[in-house]
């Protein structure tokens, strides 16, 4: 028996090669248009982002090595153009030679995957533009980073493949904006509300995302500059096209074959319409387990199984393919991963099924043990049979295991309950003793028995516990507005709460809120509500709150950007981040319309460089600053962490010697967001100043970077003129002739102010670079920083220092200390030594904890 198969990467190799396994008679014939077989497509944004080195390390084998390890056939180069099912046969063209062949076969397999959709707009062929499916596009966009030193990335399609890509775009230190036509990430893969949680997770990270917002062109003169969208024009040297795929099966129209918007139809044998002819992997169509209606499922994971799965069809095992839930896990971030399987509520619903869900927030490992995170868990369940039918988890852990144990009870169509002494693993560096997906049951179980009375985020947000009463059931108060109920003092009726009144209880995440439920039902509460995922899931605002708001909660808006007006208990200024102390026409306009509708309408300047929204109610603190980083802005510049980097206008001031936007910018991505969760001692502030005049004074920063323009003398050139031209044109007097001779005294700043005055040449060039002060501080303890001994000829050299600076302040500082206090004691000397000359291990400083203790 002749088997073809068309395509030869994951389907296509992985029945091949089970075919030969089952049946070595089996003549096996792999054709592909590709250079290589079997690659690891799910690592290209891996190698992009440079954990995984080398391009080899994606190719799992070579077409040689195949065929010797299977026995199979491998004819790579060669693009199937179309198919004849009366004559049985194939007609392929050589990629190389563009000469046509007919091969005919017993059995034909279609597996010729998908390929990315480029949209019909200007720019797509511009340099910097690409579309990542192969490794040849993994290479190409590793290798255009490298060479054009690229900084600004956009990502069109917030998927799984764009969001990954952007993760590793940012892994590289590029900034990265992702833009999704729709109005969330992972459209189709999580809920709304999930997929809202992780968008501000993704946001905190630095990475800006801006949903509702479609691509409409790329600019640029050969290579791309900006990405034009309907929310704004994005600068941007790389743009990724993640904006979906389509199947590749254009080459068989006219062949008689059924395709659904372009994927083969196929039978649970995977059989096409016509005798013979087969299709697994991204160019087919699957059932979905559920609900066993027709879907796409372009997963590798999916390839696979259907092509082993065809294997075993074609050589006499006659089990079906039971069909695909969707299953998917993904690495948003190094913190934050995400998880789903099964049914959405929305496709739940539409599959008929009247769904009922949870959102709650669990240990994923024991609490106690390092490491230990959170899971985020939506699980989804038919009310009426208490069957599970999908689930959808965000953690920094082991997503992954818990999107498996769904996947396996749902294939079993297992019900909740069914779970509740299931004997999973624990110790705690992996779980908690009942296992966090096992708790997620118990929680749906108590909803739908009636002793989880609760709102879903959904719920709330669209207003259904409107006229309800918050209780804040966390340890402290925090709720500005609510009242605070000691959970523990608990024992009775509540004091001044009638048993009417309807009670929306909320705390951290959601089990304190439960245990108080308990209670007040036992008391005689009966309209007492939980909101699900408490604080940690929902942004809670009570209007027209009186009260206090505790200082737990005033340190924790801090954090954001967000500062007391110590006129009243409930107002904040809120900070807007610049990179450089630069804004944009729209940015500017977008943040009018943030004073404008969450504040007083007022915008205040700092003096260093930031802008402060006026008169920002408490309640309205979330929502600023979803909407100023949904166009991109951020707000903070708080903590004890490095500032938001000051810089002056030398780019294109008349006295400026080094590109000042340029390096703040570049500083700003490195170490503002690169370091924004690295805790310091104290604050770390950082200037850039284009030249000595010090205008925004960095020599008062904690490190400051002053433009230099020092003046080389050639003395034997120097005839000693009675009114010396360098000397007149010093604003400062810092040349003097002596002897007969220019002398530069100390006070010579370096302003390269008096460049080619002297016309006989004794002054004939200068040396450009930077200097570093490090140790200077303004306000209470005013300190002058110090220069480093060295002149830095390089912005890489000056980065690097100021890493070195960083890493070494979170070392050696003590807590409580900004870095002059630390030169102090330790002698700078010894500090300029550390900076200039001493190896500092980075990955040994990060791994330190360290408490801050900056209070502002
Ligand atoms: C960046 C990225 C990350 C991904 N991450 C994951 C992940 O984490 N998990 C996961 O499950 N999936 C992931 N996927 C999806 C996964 O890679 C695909 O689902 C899988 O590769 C599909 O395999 P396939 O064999 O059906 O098709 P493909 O891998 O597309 O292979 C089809 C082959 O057929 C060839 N071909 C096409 N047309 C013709 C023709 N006319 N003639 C001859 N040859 C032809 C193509 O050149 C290609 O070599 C990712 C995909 C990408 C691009
Ligand atoms: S420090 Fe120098 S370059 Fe910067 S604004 Fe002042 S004069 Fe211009
Ligand atoms: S530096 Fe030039 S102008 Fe000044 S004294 Fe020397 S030769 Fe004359
Ligand atoms: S570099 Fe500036 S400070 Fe120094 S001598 Fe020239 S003008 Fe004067």
């Amino acid at each position: 028996m002749k088997i073809v198969i068309i395509g030869g990467v994951a389907a296509g190799t992985k029945a091949a090669a089970k075919i030969k396994r089952e049946d070595r008679s089996a003549q096996v014939e792999v054709y592909t248009k590709s250079r290589d077989i079997s690659y690891a497509g799910c690592g290209l944004p891996y190698y992009v982002g440079g954990s995984i080195e080398s391009r080899e390390e994606l190719i799992v084998n070579t077409p040689a090595k195949f065929s010797a390890l299977t026995g199979v056939t491998v004819f790579n180069g060669q693009e199937a153009v179309s198919v004849d099912p009366s004559a049985k046969t194939v007609r392929f063209r050589s990629v190389d030679s563009g000469s046509l062949s007919d091969v005919s076969y017993d059995k034909l397999i279609i597996a010729t995957g998908a390929s990315p959709l480029i949209p019909r707009i200007d720019g797509t062929g511009l340099s910097g533009v690409f579309t990542v499916r192969t490794p040849e596009d993994a290479v190409a966009v590793r290798d255009y980073i490298e060479k054009n030193d690229c900084r600004k990335a956009v990502v069109a399609g917030a998927g799984f493949i764009g969001l990954e890509m952007a993760e590793n775009l940012m892994t590289r230190g590029l900034s990265v904006t992702v833009i999704d036509m729709t109005s969330q990430i992972l459209p189709n893969v999580l809920d709304p509300e999930m997929a809202g949680f992780a968008a501000k997770r993704l946001r905190k990270k630095g990475m800006k995302i801006m949903t509702g917002t479609s691509l409409l062109s790329i600019k640029g003169d050969e290579k791309a500059e900006a990405a034009v969208t309907d929310s704004g024009e994005l600068s941007a040297e790389v743009v990724i096209l993640s904006i979906g795929i389509r199947p590749s099966t254009s080459f068989l129209d006219g062949s008689g074959i059924e395709l659904l918007n372009g994927a083969v139809v196929v039978d649970e044998y995977q059989r096409t319409n016509l005798e013979d002819i087969y299709a697994a992997g991204d160019c087919a169509v699957v059932k979905n387990l559920i609900t066993g209606q027709r879907q796409w499922s372009a997963m590798g994971s999916t390839a696979n199984i259907t092509g082993r799965c065809l294997a075993k069809i074609l050589t006499g095992t006659r089990k079906p393919y039971a069909g695909c839930l969707g299953t998917g896990v993904v690495k948003l971030t190094d913190d934050l991963n995400a998880g789903r399987t099964g049914l959405s509520e929305e496709q739940a619903k539409a599959a008929g099924f009247d769904p009922i869900s949870v959102v709650c927030v669990t240990d994923d490992k024991a609490h106690y043990y390092p490491d230990s995170d959170t899971f985020t868990i939506k699980l989804i369940a038919d009310k009426a049979t208490e069957k599970l039918l999908g689930m959808q988890v965000l953690g920094a852990g082991a997503v992954d295991k818990m999107t498996d144990i769904a996947a396996v009870g749902i294939s079993a169509g297992l019900t909740l309950s069914d779970f509740d002494t299931m004997d999973l693993a624990y110790a705690p560096p992996f779980s908690t003793a009942i296992h966090p997906f096992v708790q997620a049951c118990y929680i749906l179980e108590n909803k739908i028995g009636g002793a989880f009375e609760t709102f879903t985020p959904v719920e709330y947000a669209s207003g259904a516990a409107k006229g309800y009463r918050v209780l804040d059931v966390q340890p402290e108060p925090k709720i500005f507005g609510a009242e605070w109920i000691d959970l523990g003092k608990v024992t009775g009726e509540l004091e001044g709460i009638s048993k009417d009144e309807k009670l929306l209880l909320v705390c951290a995440k959601g089990k304190r809120g439960y245990f108080l439920l308990n209670r007040l039902r036992y008391f005689g509460y009966p309209q007492t509500c939980v909101l699900e995922g408490g604080l940690f899931f929902n942004s809670v605002k009570i209007e027209n709150a009186g009260g206090k708001l505790s200082a737990a909660e005033i340190k924790r808006v801090k954090a954001l950007g967000c500062l007391q007006d110590k006129r009243y208990p409930d107002v904040f200024n809120v900070r807007v981040i610049t990179k450089n102390g630069k804004i944009t026409a729209e940015e500017q306009r977008v943040i009018a319309e943030a004073a404008d509708r969450f504040g007083s309408g007022e915008v205040t300047f700092t003096t260093r460089l930031t802008l402060e929204i006026q008169g920002v109610k408490y309640e309205n603190i979330e929502a600023v600053i979803d909407f100023l980083g949904e166009h991109d802005l951020l707000t903070g510049g708080t903590g004890s962490l490095v500032r938001p980097v000051v810089s002056c206008k030398g780019t294109t001031c008349q006295y400026g010697l080094i590109d000042t936007f340029g390096l703040s910018e570049k500083i700003h991505e490195r170490f503002y967001l690169g370091y924004h969760d690295i805790t310091l001692p104290h604050k770390f502030k950082i200037a850039v100043g284009g030249c000595p005049n010090n205008c925004v004074k960095p020599n008062l920063n904690d490190l400051g970077i002053i433009g230099q323009r020092v003046p080389v003398i050639q003395l034997d050139k120097c005839r000693g003129c009675g009114k010396c031209q360098v000397s007149e044109s010093c604003p400062i007097k810092a040349a003097k002739v002596e002897n007969g001779k220019i002398v530069m005294t100390e006070d010579c700043n370096n302003c390269g102010r008096c460049r080619e005055k002297c016309p006989f040449g004794a002054v004939p060039e200068y040396t450009d670079g930077y200097k570093i002060y490090i140790g200077g501080r303004w306000g209470k303890k005013i300190a002058n920083g110090r220069p480093l001994a060295k002149l830095f000829t390089s912005e890489e050299e000056v980065m690097e220092t100021v890493e070195r600076a960083i890493l070494f302040f979170r070392d050696e500082g003590q807590s409580g200390e900004r870095f002059a206090d630390t030169i102090e004691r330790l002698g700078f000397d010894y500090v300029q030594d550390k900076l200039l000359n001493d190896k500092i291990d980075k990955n040994a400083v990060l791994k330190k904890t360290v408490k801050g203790g900056a209070t502002c």
